[in-house]
């Protein structure tokens, strides 16, 4: 759907394009695609061509575009005020904080703004968790992760990263930390040392891929976790807020982490808001003065994330995304396409593995996206589907219809 121009008369999409390429940092390789206005699952460029959004933002959409609830507590709570830091009490902090403690079952919470300060705060937690309550030396906390994790791109995280590019160029990076393979158990145990603190794991792997772990790993690391007493730190800044079919991907095996780790669609697609929500015992470590953040729990992003949580559960988004996951899931598995070597999901969280040979994901996107449907490789060989939550029967079908164009043999 790109529109066509000639040399001296550049599309407003092609102009967007050539100043974000040259005036910006050539740290991200989007579609040539420029969005403009955007309402539910679908978003309009420039030139007025409609595009189904089956990325979300990366799950930070779960709500749709512009979810009018949301809207309405972002322009209410806009005219009356938008940041006090913390050093005065602001009106929608503890509001939110309460309906967040409601909605996970953790008694608190320390609320952040990106999905990497929240992971920060969690690796914080477990630390000084370790120091005051295990009685360990200064500096000696280990924290164990799984190989090919994503929780972000701060130093301290890229230091337990596996992926190469996330590191290369960038130590020297932070100490303490100890990988072992995502799924395995028995390697978890085997890591385990005195100075372990916490195990900090995603749920389900998505940036590596949409990878699901075998059944029982998350109830056998619970295991290993209470035994050693270690903390179990589940990253759901993906996973959470009904993504995958629950309103948290933990509980398809029926165990609670000890500290939840959350961002993405907690600010409803408006706002950053991310937590590390927790026990008493555990966020109690804290005093005055030891972490913080200027714009964490202001008021404008309480108010829309408090909307955010009441609208996953007055329009049911959580049974929908079950629901309409396993529609796709159904419709997926009748692809006939030599291309597909898997189809793995859970929820509405849909990887598409192709083969090598196909040649990388990435002109399967570009083909979608000129047919009207916007979604995204993730590393080289998967297209990751992850829709709005509100995405009806009609539009999966619409979708699909795209998938056998581009996928079909
Ligand atoms: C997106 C993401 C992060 C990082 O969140 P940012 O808001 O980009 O900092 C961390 N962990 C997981 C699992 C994510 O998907």
């Amino acid at each position: 759907m790109i529109t066509t121009a000639t040399p001296d008369s550049k599309t407003p999409t092609q102009e967007y394009i050539e100043f974000s390429e040259k005036y910006g940092t050539p740290n991200y390789h989007p579609l040539p695609v420029v969005v403009s206005e955007a309402k539910g699952v679908w978003v309009k460029d420039p030139e007025g061509c409609k595009y189904l959004d089956m990325l979300s933002s990366y799950s930070a959409l779960n709500h749709g575009h512009r979810h009018p609830e949301i809207i309405k507590a972002l322009v209410d709570q806009a005219k009356k005020v938008t940041l006090v830091s913390r050093a005065f009490h602001n009106d929608q902090l503890g509001l939110f904080l309460k309906e967040l403690s409601e909605l996970t079952g953790f008694p608190r919470a320390l609320p952040m703004n990106s999905g990497a300060e929240a992971v920060e705060t969690a690796v914080k937690t477990a630390r000084k968790w370790g120091c005051l309550k295990k009685g360990l030396p200064q500096e000696k906390a280990e924290i164990i992760v799984a190989a090919n994790n994503f929780h972000g791109r701060t130093v301290t995280i890229v230091s337990f990263s596996s992926d190469e590019q996330y590191r290369k160029d960038f130590g020297p990076f932070t100490p303490g930390f100890k990988i072992v393979p995502f799924g395995d158990a028995e390697a978890l145990k085997a890591a385990i040392t005195t100075s372990t603190v916490a195990f900090l794991v995603e749920p389900i792997q998505a940036e590596a891929g949409i990878l699901i772990p075998p059944p029982g790993y998350l109830q056998k690391v619970r295991e290993i976790c209470t035994q050693n007493n270690v903390l179990l730190m589940l990253d759901e800044i993906q996973t959470g807020m009904g993504r995958t079919g629950k309103m948290f991907a933990f509980e398809h095996e029926g165990i609670r982490p000890d500290v939840l780790i959350l961002g993405k669609a907690l600010g409803g697609g408006a706002m950053p808001v991310s937590a590390a929500c927790a026990s008493d015992e555990i966020l109690g470590v804290y005093k005055p003065g030891d972490h913080g953040s200027t714009f964490g729990g202001n008021p404008l992003a309480c108010a829309v994330a408090r909307a955010a949580i009441r609208v996953l559960k007055s329009e049911n988004l959580v049974e929908r995304s079950a629901q309409m996951g396993e529609y796709l899931m159904g419709r997926l598995r009748s692809l006939k396409s030599g291309y597909v070597k898997e189809i793995r999901g859970r929820g509405l969280l849909v990887g598409i593995e192709l083969h090598p040979a196909a040649g990388g994901a990435r002109r399967f996107c570009e083909d979608l996206m000129r047919r009207g449907m916007l979604c995204k490789e993730t590393h080289e060989h998967v297209i990751r589907l992850a829709p709005p939550l509100v995405i009806t029967e009609k539009e999966i079908d619409w979708a699909f219809s795209r998938l056998k164009k581009v996928l079909g043999t």
